[in-house]
């Protein structure tokens, strides 16, 4: 499939699959949005651009948030897309602090394209804790969710300096912020 038509594929199966979703933030903005938005730093992260990496940002979330089987993506996508997003899905298994340590502890060992997304991941997040946080957190855990994301986003650095500069952009501002009003 050439690369525009996978990418647009994965955007419409996407934004079908989570259209009931919202994001956590005030602004309850469509969870699509987040998905766009990690689409379009993955786009600006190679070049040329990466077709099934950029398909992959899209669909990164559809195992973890709305069941979307493995088999599916891989066949819609091809197995490389697959591969990435069963990457950077999370054991729903497990505890939320166990999981979050295991995002920070495997980071180092995962793929590139799977390190890139998280990247983008983590730097979409940020702009909403910034932008639009979700009502009931308060300042400290928003800190504690910066230094999160800093520690996952250690062990994926040295692929994409303009990624990285856009996640640490993200960071140092939110940092400034939180810490101000501590
Ligand atoms: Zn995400």
């Amino acid at each position: 499939m050439d690369g525009i038509r996978l990418v647009s594929q994965a955007a419409e199966f996407a934004a079908r699959h989570h259209a009931a979703q919202r994001r956590k933030g005030e602004a309850a903005e469509p969870y699509v949005n987040h998905l766009a938005e990690v689409a379009a730093l993955l786009a600006g992260c190679r070049s040329p651009s990466d077709a099934e990496l950029v398909a992959a940002g899209w669909l990164h979330d559809t195992i973890e948030d709305v069941g979307v089987l493995p088999a599916q993506i891989e066949a819609m996508f091809g197995p490389r897309v697959r591969s990435i997003v069963c990457e950077v899905t999370d054991d729903k298994s497990l505890p939320k602090p166990e999981r979050k340590l295991r995002q920070e502890q495997e980071a180092p060992h995962k793929s590139e394209d799977a390190r890139l997304l998280k990247i983008a991941d983590k730097t979409s997040n940020l702009r909403a804790l910034i932008l639009s946080p979700p009502a009931t957190w308060e300042l400290a855990r928003k800190i504690e969710y910066v230094t999160f994301a800093q520690r996952v986003v250690a062990g994926c650095r040295g692929l994409s300096p303009w990624l990285e500069s856009q996640f640490d952009e993200i960071a140092e501002q939110a940092t400034r912020q939180f810490q101000k009003s501590v």
